[in-house]
């Protein structure tokens, strides 16, 4: 980490460091909003250990995979990519690759078989990938896979790998005990451990020194953070008050987890953003029985009345899964109704993907026949274009804060951005630039996006 004198206070750099004269690691990172984060973690630990980042495969001495097993063809993803690295290493015999996260716990020393595979290290044994990657100069193979009760990187600044330097992660939290019956996380990641509230702090001091504007706390299960007496509502506070100019959001909450203190400390700070996502899985209360969620369709229902009481026009999305085992037409309706109940402002929707080891894999069938599953989805998707719509009409004539997180994607006169409530706004231009926090007034939209233009004078 590199020091800045700023005559006034000393700011620790967390961008990368390209340099030449070092051995370079590439890295490539598939899968959630915790895996790009430990990516960070990963390079920090690379750069300590006297290694340069590069974007360029042609020239790493080490390539590595940061992979993800949530569902099959996040998997096949990674096989294609090793195939492709396997003719890198035919050019260059001596580049070592590694292949580390969720697929690197999972499957274990199955993956050191394929003579592309140097390195296997599984998500709690990073602070060992310097040691292990040495071991392959002399042609030897590594792997630690080892998962950890008390392992959360604390004392790690993680390298911000992002392009812009407006938005950033803070694990708070690793692991998960909840136990989904579809779900490889806690096989992959372990069992739940929070982080001391101190060390969260400090790094969002580093990320605000470094002009940072937004932040996302992140956990697979936030809810569940526990360190002392502090809760997730009080460590919610400590961040929204520790950093008064940022953003603060968080991923992801359990609907059986959340308590009001969380939303009444939301609906205190005016920096905390107005979104939540509440994964709801299903509408069906049979099948979230099955699932292992531990609501029923009700009382998820309940949380959501309870979060548009406290904070009326706070957005909310979800993830779904159509086709799990034993799903009927009937369970299909009730997610559908579920949904249209809800209101979602937007959602994440996936066919049911059977993992090994999970609990549903060792005692359902996987019986929802593929043709069906597809159907469901279908449905489900064009049900949430028209809710996203809906949402998306009713912003149309106001005035939204947007930061300016990138130029858009389909035109380099534009900008883009999101408002607290998550949702990604495009207008032109004019004199702004990414970091800035604007106000817009919002004249069109579409399911995915609203438009409009900037009216004067920057709000910070
Ligand atoms: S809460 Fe459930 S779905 Fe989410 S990470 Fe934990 S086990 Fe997986």
């Amino acid at each position: 980490m590199q020091a800045a004198n700023t005559g006034k206070r000393t700011v620790i750099s967390i961008r990368p460091v390209f340099d030449s004269d070092r051995p370079k690691v590439y890295l490539e990172t598939y899968g959630c909003q915790m895996n790009v984060n430990d990516s960070e973690v990963v390079v920090a630990i690379m750069q300590k250990a006297g290694y340069s980042v590069t974007k360029n495969i042609g020239d790493a001495n080490l390539i590595l995979i940061n992979t993800c097993s949530v569902r099959d063809n996040a998997e096949q993803r990674v096989w294609g990519r090793l195939e492709y690295f396997r003719q890198e290493k035919k050019k260059r015999p001596n580049v070592s690759i590694g292949l580390i996260g969720c697929m690197a716990e999972r499957l274990k020393e199955s993956l050191l078989e394929n003579n592309i595979v140097d390195v296997v290290v599984g998500p709690d044994a990073y602070r060992e990938l310097p040691k292990l990657v040495e071991k392959t100069e002399s042609g030897q193979k590594g792997i630690n896979v080892l998962l950890s009760r008390d392992e959360t990187y604390s004392d790690i600044s993680p390298v911000r790998l992002d392009k812009t330097g407006v938005t950033a992660f803070i694990s708070i939290m690793r692991g998960c005990n909840n136990v989904c019956a579809f779900c490889v996380v806690p096989y992959t990641r372990g069992g739940e451990r929070s982080r001391n509230p101190e060390t969260v702090l400090r790094e969002l001091k580093e990320l605000s020194d470094n002009g940072y504007r937004e932040v996302t706390l992140l956990g697979q299960n936030v809810d569940s953070y526990s360190w002392k007496d502090v809760t997730f509502a009080g460590l919610l506070a400590m961040v929204a008050e520790s950093a008064p100019e940022m953003r603060v959001r968080f991923s992801t909450s359990h609907p059986r987890d959340m308590t009001d203190d969380v939303l009444k400390t939301m609906a205190k700070y005016g920096n905390i953003c107005n979104y939540i996502h509440l994964p709801v899985q299903s509408g069906s209360s049979a099948i979230l029985q099955s699932m292992n969620r531990k609501y029923t369709r009700e009382e998820y229902l309940q949380r959501i009345k309870t979060i548009r009481e406290i904070m009326p026009d706070c957005a909310v999305s979800t993830d779904i899964i159509a086709g799990f085992c034993g799903e009927t037409q009937k369970d299909h309706e009730d997610t559908l109704s579920l949904m249209r109940e809800v209101g979602y402002d937007f959602a994440y929707m996936f066919k049911y993907s059977e993992r090994p080891n999970t609990k549903a894999a060792r005692h359902f069938k996987d019986d929802v026949p593929e043709d069906v599953k597809i159907r469901r989805l279908t449905e489900i998707i064009e049900l949430q274009s028209e809710l996203s719509l809906t949402s998306h009409k009713k912003d149309v004539g106001s005035i939204v804060e947007v930061l300016v997180e990138d130029t858009s994607k389909r035109s380099e006169n534009d900008l883009c951005g999101r408002t607290p409530q998550n949702k990604t706004v495009v207008f032109p231009k004019g004199n702004n630039k990414i970091g800035d926090l604007v106000k817009i007034k919002i004249t069109d939209c579409s399911q995915a996006t609203l438009k409009g233009f900037a009216i004067s004078g920057l709000l910070t």
